[in-house]
Formats: structure tokens, C-alpha cells, sequence
């Protein structure tokens, strides 16, 4: 087995410990990635979130294990994309690399998301400047959008990704708790690397 998945909730977190880094080591696992699940988990705070992944993380790679998980995306970000060199998004659909063809004909940034892009019979119109696609795609570019403009992780982070914003458009608390979630874990990541960690 190479990867091992584990999502956080409340019921759990209390049993989420070096135990699992060790089960994990002891049957094989190379990589393993961690969430929280912070839709329905609403007692955990941003700050027990950042500590578990800082103590399991560290953990992880004492044994030679890779250990990263979503709130990890702006620190990669951060420490190995510029604008200059590349342009970069939080996830491949918003970079523009991925696009799901559906059984109705519709076209979809990702399997995941709601948001309808294009037709497949009109597959080149995807790619106009003015398409749907663009247009997407633009406004998450950073700069252009304004939830974001001023973050101080918005050019690593530019908003997360598409499903995240449309599952918590309705819900402003879950929004904040999951930005606080991605400035924290990034601060401490730096903190680490600078460290030597
Ligand atoms: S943390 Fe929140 S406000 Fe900051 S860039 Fe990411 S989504 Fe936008």
C-alpha cells in the first residue's frame, strides 16, 4: 500500500495521534495525507488543527514518511512557484489543466465542482477569450478577486479551489474557519522550514 487517507472530524481527533504514523509505517504506507473535515466538524479549532498537523508531520518524516494534506498547497506555493516563472493556482482546475466531459455534454473545470463551463459540442469555444472557461478562470487569478484581495497568503492561495468556494458560499463561518485554517498552517510551515524542521 503507498498511500494512506485520513480525514479529521470531531468524533476523531482525540484518537489521531503518532500511533497512526506508525500503523502506517508498519504496513508499507510511503505517503500519507491528512484533512479536516470542517464542514460537519465545527468544534475544532484552527489552533488544535495546526498543532495536530505540525506534531504528525514532524512525526512523519522522523519515519521517513511523506505526510501533507490541502493545507499544505499555499506553503508548496509559496516555496517553489512564482508568477514570474509560471503561473500557478491552488489546484489543477483552476491552472487551467484539467476538464471533465460529462454524460449530458457538459463541460466542468473537475469532477467535483458545479460549475458548467462549456458544452462538449462546442469544445473550442471553451478556450475564447470570453468563454465561461476564461472568464473562470480570471476572476481567481490574484488580484481579481476581491474575498481575497489583501490576504497575505493570496497570491499562494488565490482562493483554494473551486469546490471549496461553492460548498461555502452559504456559509460565511465556514469560509473564515477554513481561511484561518490555510494563514495559520502556512505561517507555522514557514516557521518550520526556517527552523530547519
Ligand atoms: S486564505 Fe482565504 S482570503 Fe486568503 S487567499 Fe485563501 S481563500 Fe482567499
Amino acid at each position: 500500500m503507498a498511500l494512506m487517507l485520513v480525514t479529521v472530524t470531531d468524533k476523531n481527533f482525540q484518537l489521531i495521534d503518532e500511533s497512526i504514523v506508525d500503523l502506517a509505517k508498519e504496513i508499507g504506507v510511503k505517503d500519507m495525507a491528512m484533512d479536516f473535515d470542517l464542514v460537519r466538524s465545527t468544534g475544532i479549532t484552527t489552533e488544535s488543527c495546526v498543532e495536530k498537523i505540525i506534531l504528525l508531520r514532524r512525526y512523519a518524516h522522523q519515519q521517513g514518511l511523506n505526510f501533507y494534506g490541502t493545507w499544505e498547497t499555499p506553503y508548496r506555493n509559496l516555496m517553489s512557484s512564482s508568477w514570474l516563472n509560471t503561473p500557478h493556482a491552488f489546484c489543477p482546475a483552476m491552472e487551467g489543466k484539467t476538464l471533465e466531459f460529462n454524460v449530458d455534454g457538459s463541460l466542468k473545470t473537475c469532477g467535483h465542482t458545479n460549475t458548467v463551463v462549456g458544452t462538449s459540442d462546442k469544445f473550442e469555444d471553451c478556450f475564447t477569450p470570453n468563454s465561461k472557461y476564461s472568464q473562470l478562470i480570471e476572476s481567481r487569478l490574484p488580484g481579481n478577486n476581491d474575498f481575497c484581495k489583501g490576504c497575505e497568503i493570496e497570491g499562494s492561495c488565490a482562493g483554494q479551489c473551486q469546490v471549496t468556494l461553492e460548498s461555502s458560499r452559504n456559509d460565511s463561518q465556514l469560509v473564515e474557519k477554513m481561511c484561518q485554517l490555510m494563514i495559520a498552517t502556512t505561517q507555522r510551515l514557514v516557521h518550520e522550514y526556517l527552523e530547519g524542521r
